[in-house]
């Protein structure tokens, strides 16, 4: 009989056609069998097939069959049409607890979960005992609820039906409890199981990855490993979350592994796992490798690669992934696009930039999404160069959060326009919003900046009296920062020994910068000399405390900062300038000649510079770090990459184009003259952002004063 409803129900596998001919014939004895229609209702793989059943049970009056009534209920539930289930439910006479647990569980997959605890308790009412399906379903409600106190309440009911110790409803104990925040309870009941299966352990890895508990996961997986239970897929996506939160990519390596030798397909779930947690812990290479493998790729896939690319540095590639997801016609989510902005802010790539800002109007966001992206390209367009673009973004937005009104606050104080940062700030106070911690990091930035300096004292003092924010340490550097760039050395030394917190790192770097711009050696060697005892590594400060020495002429000091950089094995980061055009990112280093473009830039290059000398441009050999021949500096000074990508952009672009300009390190100080006097020769506009900030080189002249 068995193997007979198998064929049969085979047979109607496709359809249901052959039913509706078999019913013509006045019901043969076939179709009036329920168990027939129980496992055609199971075969429906669409609601409009459970709906034709349906109608052929109710002509043959077999829907009174209470088997085939709760399969009804049953299908309907699991196509999620809730309302039709429980239409039937309510109508049919005697509800045994399969009918309920039917219902409840129902409810509880389908996300309406209060429904599934409403009818738990109702089924009480009704004076019958909840077995130990009823529980899984409905403590899974709790979970979904964070209903702890129900969940608690239920888990009572759990001990004195006599159900501790069962595997099954042991885990949806532990996952309410987890899903509750409650992990440590969760763990003593899973200590409790008798006979932990699989499914056991992964609900208490995973309990421990929900609420943060990285190393916790790690370990519980390890002990289920040392008692020999086999991993399956859902352990290994938990574990490789708890990498990924852990950020540690060996261990991530290793499960890696572990997968590959276990008999667990790597299918599309586990591999974008892998290749987040590739892409988190900033492991491109590998997560490039499994990305290159997988033949079939999903948004989240695209999504993990960009962000990868995109928050590890590489931006060049994010960005070139966005383009060619976009080409594939994937429709990028809101943090793919936010990511691909951050790489276009990253690069000061504008063109790429407002390509995605036009992706974006035409994608039709909705107000609230909209403030985040529309934060992300306030902060592009800002990082780009752009103020005038950003405000126009900030101007539109519909709604504004704390985090809009920083941003912008940011973008004029990394420009020089603490003025600008200052009115901002006063509207954002008239529209009623709070300012926090970054929103005075911002504002203290810009009024350093731009040389504020009885502006930043007072916003200082407003801080921690009117906000009762308690001063952090960037708040402690920016206005050393402050102090320091103003030339009020004697003022930020007091500042720092006057300070309730051990002054950090960033704060002695920016006495330092201080001490260069005003070449004051002797408290210089003094704070370069605690600060490399501090952190050794940062070559930045070596380039720092050489400059001002070969400012001075002090030669012995150079070679004295060489040696050191020598013996401690650092390498110096090279500087690099990059500018975009047509889509493209062009980098160029010192003395660069692999350029196509080489010969041109070169001959403009020399052709600027004798104009320049006609302005009264003296080349600052100061700024070459090598004890050489004058001339040579000069040659030496004259390709600089900042230079080169100057000449670079004049070239490419028609007269009056802005040129921008970004470079990893702090622009050199022959450079910044120089483009000074480029600026008015060629009647442009060039802005140049540097490691700190925002020049913009306009007329012969710089919006940073020279104070950088
Ligand atoms: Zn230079
Ligand atoms: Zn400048």
């Amino acid at each position: 009989m068995k193997l007979f409803r198998q064929s049969l129900a085979h047979k109607f596998r496709n359809g249901i056609q052959l039913m509706q001919t078999q019913s013509a014939q006045n019901h043969s004895d076939i179709s009036l069998n329920p168990n027939i229609f129980a496992s055609l209702l199971q075969e429906c793989s669409h609601v409009k097939s459970v709906e034709q059943l349906h109608t052929q049970i109710l002509i043959t009056g077999l829907h009174q069959n209470h088997h085939l009534a709760t399969k009804l209920v049953s299908i309907y539930a699991k196509h999620g049409f809730m309302e039709i289930a429980r239409q039937l439910f309510d109508k049919i006479p005697t509800r045994d607890n399969l009918l309920w647990n039917v219902m409840i569980k129902g409810y509880a997959i389908n996300g309406i979960c209060d429904e599934s605890l409403h009818l738990f308790y109702k089924m009480k009412e009704e004076n019958l005992q909840p077995d130990r399906y009823t529980f899984s379903f409905v403590l899974k409600a709790c979970a979904y609820l964070s209903a702890l106190q129900e969940g608690k309440e239920i888990c009572d009911e759990v001990v004195s039906a006599g159900l501790a110790l069962d595997a099954s409803v042991g885990v949806s104990v532990i996952s309410m409890y987890a899903k509750c925040g409650r992990v440590d309870d969760a763990r003593q009941v899973f200590d409790n199981i008798s006979e932990r299966n699989v499914v056991s352990w992964n609900a208490m890895i995973s309990g421990y990855v929900w609420n943060g508990r990285a190393n916790e996961a790690l370990e519980v997986y390890h002990q289920m490993q040392k008692e020999n239970v086999k991993p399956n897929r859902n352990t290994f996506v938990s574990i490789l979350r708890a990498c990924v939160d852990s950020k540690n990519v060996e261990q991530g390596k290793k499960i890696h592994e572990e997968i590959r030798k276990s008999e667990v397909e790597l299918d599309v779930v586990l591999s974008t796992v892998l290749i987040d947690m590739y892409s988190k812990c900033k492991n491109m290479e590998f997560a490039r490798e499994m990305f290159d493998k997988m033949y079939r790729r999903d948004m989240v896939l695209w999504s993990a690669m960009i962000m990868g690319y995109a928050h590890s540095g590489h931006a060049n590639e994010a960005l070139r992934f966005f383009n060619q997801m976009l080409q594939e016609d994937f429709k990028p989510d809101l943090i793919t696009m936010s990511s691909a902005l951050a790489a276009c802010a990253h690069l000061s790539a504008l063109r790429g930039g407002k390509s995605i800002h036009g992706y974006i109007v035409r994608s039709e966001l909705k107000a609230d999404a909209f403030v985040s992206t529309a934060t992300a390209l306030i902060d592009m367009y800002a990082k780009c160069g752009s103020l005038e673009l950003a405000r126009h973004v900030f101007e539109i937005m519909p709604k504004r959060n704390t985090v809009s009104w920083n941003v912008m606050i940011r973008g004029y104080g990394m420009h020089g326009y603490g003025e600008n940062a200052l009115e901002l700030y006063l509207q954002m106070q008239e529209n009623g919003m709070k300012p926090d911690e970054v929103t005075f990091t911002n504002l203290l930035s810009a009024c350093s900046h731009a040389g504020l300096v009885s502006e930043g004292r007072k916003q200082f003092d407003s801080m921690v009296q009117d906000y009762c924010i308690t001063p952090r340490e960037e708040h402690y550097t920016c206005m050393v920062d402050l102090f320091g760039r103003a030339g009020h050395l004697d003022e930020a030394l007091d500042f720092i020994q006057r300070m309730p917190i051990e002054p950090s790192i960033s704060v002695w770097g920016a006495l330092l910068g201080a001490c260069r711009i005003h070449g004051n050696i002797e408290l210089g060697e003094c704070i370069a000399e605690r600060l490399f005892n501090l952190d050794p590594k940062n070559t930045g400060r070596y380039v720092l405390l050489s400059n001002m020495y070969a400012a001075a002429g002090r030669w012995d000091g150079v070679l004295k900062v060489r040696a050191m950089v020598k013996e401690r094995g650092l390498k110096r980061t090279q500087g690099c300038s990059y500018i975009e055009l047509n889509n493209r990112v062009h980098a160029f280093v010192m003395g660069d000649r692999s350029h196509p473009q080489s010969e041109k830039i070169y001959s403009t290059l020399e052709a600027l510079s004798k104009e320049m000398e006609k302005a009264g441009y003296v080349p600052d050999t100061n700024f070459v770090l090598h004890d050489v021949e004058e001339e040579m500096k000069e040659s030496m000074l004259s390709s600089h990459s900042e230079k080169l990508a100057i000449a670079f952009g004049l070239i490419n672009t028609s007269p009056g184009v802005t040129i921008r300009i970004t470079k990893n390190l702090r622009i050199c100080g022959d450079c910044h003259i120089a483009s000074k006097f480029i600026s008015k020769i060629v009647g442009r506009e060039i802005i140049m952002r540097d490691a700190n900030r925002f020049h913009h080189f306009r007329d012969g002249l710089c919006s940073c004063r020279d104070y950088w």
